[in-house]
């Protein structure tokens, strides 16, 4: 059928045959040898570049520039996401740290204030002039391949590593971008998640699908993990080889049929109960409550006070949660 990227075998079984967003033809296929599941019909770099510089996010955000509720949003993302990057015990003062796909900047503004030194990468013009002109920060309009070396003492990528068609190439060169003992923070979608709405796997934007196994295994060249976060989307730190590796350690049998048997479970059942999408409108609730009122109407002081007070977010669960179940009770 075709070669896997990640393991070079051939992929001989097709997973899924439609896109699970527009029910149009694209098939999926699964390597039998590593467990990543990818496009079998990749697009080329030039289709890739052109997209994501003028397509991507008007097609899934439906602007060119990012919505003032989104900044919010985007500005309580990057909390979490900071505070997992301490968690891997990663510090902030001093370090040059590199957002690659950085969007609109915010994240980039947040880890400012948490004493990085931030700058970012970003194809789609409008989000990076966005960032630029609201948050000064220093956003390129230019892919991975024109890095230079040692540029950064911190590289994060949080949901681009799905898009990017040769992860393995991504690799290396992140690897020469980061100084000695450096740091690489990665997110994607965990193709062993249940909480994952099966509307939302197997789409043309994401040409691969990870899991634990898989992301170990293609930065294993090239970097030893630190630290890692399995629950929902799945979070990895890596730190820097002195010296590659010859070549990728694989993942074992047993790994193997371990992300085969999750994926012959996920579906709808799973979903709804124990990926509690029975809850979901409940957390869609959460978001307009936590959405910025009127007054916010610069993003530079949504962010700004985001970093000074945000609720957490269960707390605020708990409660609609509780008031509807007191409501259901009444109503009874
Ligand atoms: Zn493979």
């Amino acid at each position: 059928m075709c070669a896997c990227r990640l393991c070079d075998n051939a992929i001989v079984r097709t997973w899924k045959s439609q896109d699970a967003k527009s029910d149009e033809v694209l098939e999926f296929g699964l390597c039998g040898s590593c467990g990543l599941v990818q496009q079998t019909s990749l697009p080329s770099d030039e289709e890739l570049r052109i997209y994501y510089s003028h397509n991507y996010r008007e097609d899934y955000k439906s602007t060119h520039q990012p919505k003032l509720k989104y900044v919010h949003r985007a500005g309580r993302t990057a909390k979490d996401r900071l505070s997992f990057i301490r968690l891997a015990g990663v510090t902030a003062e001093g370090k040059r740290l590199l957002d690659i796909g950085a969007g609109g900047g915010e994240f980039c503004y947040m880890a400012t204030k948490a004493g990085f030194s931030a700058h970012g990468i970003e194809p789609h013009q409008g989000y990076s002039e966005f960032a630029r002109t609201n948050y000064g920060i220093d956003i390129q309009s230019c892919g991975i391949a024109d890095l230079n070396e040692q540029q950064a003492d911190v590289i994060t990528m949080f949901h681009v590593l799905e898009h990017l068609a040769h992860p393995r190439a991504a690799m290396k060169k992140l690897w020469e971008a980061l100084s000695d003992e450096g740091h690489l923070i990665i997110e994607v979608p965990n193709i062993h998640q249940a909480d994952a709405s099966p509307h939302n796997i197997y789409f043309k934007a994401h040409l691969f699908y990870y899991s634990r196994f898989s992301l170990m295994t293609l930065a294993s060249q090239y970097f030893e993990l630190v630290c890692m976060q399995d629950e929902g989307n799945l979070f990895m730190a890596f730190r820097k080889r002195a010296v590659p590796l010859s070549q990728l350690v694989l993942p074992t049998q047993s790994q193997i049929e371990f992300t085969l048997a999750r994926l012959e479970k996920k579906g709808w059942i799973e979903y709804l109960t124990t990926g509690r999408g029975l809850l979901k409108p409940f957390r869609r609730v959460d978001q307009i409550l936590l959405e910025p009122k009127s007054e916010h109407t610069n993003p530079k002081l949504v962010l700004d006070a985001v970093w000074a007070n945000d609720k957490p977010l269960q707390h605020i669960t708990a409660s609609v949660i509780g008031g509807t179940v007191l409501l259901c009770v009444a109503l009874c």
